[in-house]
C-alpha cells in the first residue's frame, strides 16, 4: 500500500518560496544542535531573531488567526512550512508552543493581546511550570500557593523539570553551564485550600524576571539546561490568572491535551531510523534475517507513529471530537522510541554509543543523544503509565471516565 501524500501544484509554488526565502534568511553553517550546550550565544541571538521574522510572516503558527499574531494560513500551507524548516534544520522553532492552546481557550481578549499574540510573534518564548517535587504523575497534588493579597497573588512554592532546550552555552568562567532563557512562565498553584481536588487551584503567567524568582540548573541525562524553580513571594495581578480562580485544572487540561499529541503531528521524518538504515546499508550490519526483521520492524513501527500523528493533525483541523487520541499518540511516540533505540544497538552494536566528543561517533553523536532521550523522553507531559490510565479512561475500560478537554480545534468560541 501506497502511503505517501501528493502535493498540488499550488502546494509546491509555496514549497518553493519558503524554500527559497529560507536560502535567503538562513545562514551557512546554523543547525539544530544535539544539545544547547553546542549553541554559543551569538547563535542562540540570531534564532531568537529568526522566529520573530518567521513570526511576522505568520510562519511561525501557520494556521492560527492572524488576529492574534498567527499566519492565518491553512493546514496544507502549515505542512509544507514544517517540512521546510525540518529540512533546513533550523533550530528554536518550536519553542513556547505549549501555552497558545491555553491562552486560546481560556484567556480574555486582553490576556490573548497581551499574552497570545506575542508568543504567536516569536516575541516572547515561556516555560512550563507543573511539575514538583512530590507532584508529577498526580499533578493535582502540587503544593505551590497562590494567596490573595489585595488585587495581587502572592505565589509561593517550588517546581521542577522546567525548561524549554532554548538556550546556549556560557563561558568557561561561568563553569560552561547552559543558559536557559525565558520570559514568562506558566504555572498552577492552590488558591483554595479547602476547595475539592481539581476545584482548587489557578493558572498563572508569571514573568521570569520578577521579584522572588531563582532558578537551579538540573544536570540530567538528558543533557543540561531543565530547572528547579523556587517562587518566593512572588507577587503577580489577577490580569495574569487564566479562567476563573479555581479552574486551574480544566485550563491545563488544555495544554496537557496539546502536549499528549491531540493537535497532531506533521512533519514525518524520524532522524535515528533513516541513519539506523543509512548506517547498516553503509556498513553491511544488518544483513542477518533476523536483524533485517528487527530494522523492518523498527521501520514500521515509525511509520505508524507518523500515520497517527497526521491522523490527530487531521482531526484537529477538521474540528473532530478527539477521545484517546492525543494519547494514543504520546504513548506511541515515547515506547517507539525506546523500541527504536533497543533496535539501533541491536543492529549496529555499541557504536551508536559514542558520544558527540568522539570523533568516530556516527552522525556526529546523533544516536548516542538518541539513546539517552528515548529514555527521557518517557517522562515529560506524562509517563507511559499515565498515557495509558488516560486512554482506558476515555475508551470506557477504567473506573473512572473522563472526556477530551477542550483545544482551540473543539472549544466553543
Ligand atoms: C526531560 C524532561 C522534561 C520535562 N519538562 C517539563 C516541563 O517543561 N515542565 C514541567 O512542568 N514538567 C516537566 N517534566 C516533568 C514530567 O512531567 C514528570 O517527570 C512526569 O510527569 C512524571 O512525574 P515524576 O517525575 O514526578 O514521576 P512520578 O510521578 O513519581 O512517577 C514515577 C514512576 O511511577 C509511575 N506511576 C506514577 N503514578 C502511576 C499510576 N497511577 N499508575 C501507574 N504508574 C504510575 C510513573 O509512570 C513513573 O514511571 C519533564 C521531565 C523530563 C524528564
Amino acid at each position: 500500500m501506497d502511503f505517501e501524500y501528493r502535493y498540488s501544484s499550488e502546494q509546491e509554488v509555496f514549497r518553493t518560496e519558503v524554500r527559497d526565502w529560507l536560502n535567503e534568511n538562513v545562514p551557512e553553517g546554523i543547525t539544530n544542535p544535539l544539545d544547547n550546550a553546542h549553541t554559543d550565544r551569538e547563535t542562540f541571538l540570531w534564532i531568537k531573531d529568526f522566529r520573530k521574522q518567521l513570526g511576522a510572516k505568520g510562519w511561525l503558527y501557520p494556521t492560527w488567526p492572524t488576529e492574534y499574531g498567527g499566519g492565518g494560513l491553512t493546514g496544507d500551507h502549515d505542512i509544507i512550512i514544517k517540512e521546510e524548516l525540518e529540512k533546513a534544520d533550523v533550530p528554536g522553532t518550536d519553542a513556547s508552543a505549549l501555552f497558545p492552546a491555553a491562552a486560546a481557550v481560556w484567556g480574555t481578549e486582553e490576556q490573548k493581546q497581551q499574552f497570545l499574540r506575542p508568543t504567536l510573534q516569536g516575541e516572547i518564548a515561556l516555560w512550563q511550570l507543573f511539575t514538583e517535587p512530590g507532584a508529577g504523575s498526580d499533578l493535582a497534588s502540587l503544593r505551590t500557593r497562590a494567596t490573595k493579597d489585595g488585587d495581587d497573588w502572592l505565589i509561593n512554592g517550588e517546581k521542577v523539570f522546567n525548561g524549554s532546550k532554548f538556550g546556549y552555552k556560557l563561558g568557561d568562567d561561568d563553569n560552561g553551564d547552559v543558559h536557559e532563557e525565558f520570559d514568562e512562565m506558566f504555572t498552577l498553584a492552590i488558591t483554595d485550600p479547602d476547595a475539592p481536588r481539581h476545584r482548587n487551584m489557578g493558572y498563572f503567567i508569571i514573568p521570569g524576571d520578577a521579584p522572588g524568582v531563582t532558578t537551579q540548573t538540573m544536570d540530567l541525562l538528558s543533557g543540561q539546561g531543565k530547572q528547579q524553580i523556587y517562587l518566593d513571594n512572588v507577587r503577580v495581578g489577577n490580569d495574569r490568572l487564566f479562567g476563573g480562580e479555581t479552574q486551574g485544572w480544566q485550563v491545563a487540561q488544555t495544554t496537557l491535551e496539546l502536549e499528549h499529541g491531540g493537535g497532531g503531528q506533521l512533519v514525518p521524518r524520524n532522524h535515528a531510523v533513516e541513519q539506523m538504515l543509512q548506517l547498516a546499508r553503509d556498513t553491511g550490519a544488518g544483513q542477518h534475517p533476523h536483524l533485517v526483521h528487527t530494522l523492518m520492524d523498527a521501520y514500521i513501527d515509525n511509520q505508524i507513529l507518523r500515520l497517527i500523528g497526521l491522523r490527530n493533525y487531521w482531526m484537529y483541523e477538521a474540528k473532530q471530537e478527539m477521545s484517546y487520541h492525543g494519547s494514543q499518540n504520546s504513548l506511541w511516540r515515547k515506547e517507539s522510541a525506546l523500541r527504536t533505540a533497543d533496535a539501533i544497538r541491536e543492529v549496529l552494536g555499541l557504536t551508536p554509543l559514542l558520544n558527540q566528543d568522539d570523533p568516530k561517533a556516527p552522525f556526529g553523536g546523533a544516536l548516542e543523544t538518541h539513546q539517552r532521550e528515548s529514555l527521557v523522553g518517557a517522562h515529560p507531559g506524562g509517563t507511559i503509565e499515565v498515557q495509558k490510565v488516560i486512554i482506558a479512561r476515555r475508551i470506557g475500560v477504567s473506573r473512572t471516565r473522563e472526556r477530551a478537554a477542550p483545544t482551540p480545534s473543539t472549544a466553543k468560541s
